[in-house]
């Protein structure tokens, strides 16, 4: 089994060596695709993980039992266009960098091959026009 996850850490969680865990306690493989440092100190981290069906889940609940919050990746987001306010906030919390402020103009674009659907813009958006969807 492969899939993509992300893994959200808390301040006081993400400086442990919690994924290098699954390499040494399971037989799994992981490449680390994306991380970040947020303001507030939170880190995220997009993966692939790869490995036996069981060592998979064994890897996840072993994750999760670390505290960190672990979310595939199934959904796309899309942005109603025409109500963005181009206000910039969903910036700040983009872990991919898919959005981003482009040009003098100071336009948020959205590079939609970046997104790993990881919903922290549509948490934040001050107009609500993003929005997640199932592929
Ligand atoms: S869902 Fe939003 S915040 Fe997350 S990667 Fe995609 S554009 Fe960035
Ligand atoms: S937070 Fe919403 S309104 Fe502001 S730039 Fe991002 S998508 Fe546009």
């Amino acid at each position: 089994m492969e899939k993509t996850i992300i893994l959200k850490f808390t301040k006081q969680t993400w400086r442990k060596p919690i994924i290098y865990g699954l390499s040494k306690n399971f037989d799994l493989v992981f490449n680390i695709l994306e991380a970040k440092v947020l303001p507030r100190q939170e880190a995220y981290a997009i993966m692939s993980l790869e490995g036996p069906d069981e060592e998979y889940y064994k890897g996840i609940e072993y994750l999760k039992e670390c505290n960190v919050i672990v979310e595939e990746v199934p959904e796309q987001i899309q942005r109603d266009e025409d109500s963005c306010t181009h206000c910039g906030t969903c910036t700040a919390v983009c872990p991919t960098d898919a959005l981003f402020v482009d040009g003098d103009e100071k336009w948020v674009r959205l590079d939609t091959e970046k997104c790993v659907a990881c919903g922290n813009c549509v948490q934040v958006c001050t107009v609500q026009c993003i929005s997640l969807f199932v592929i």
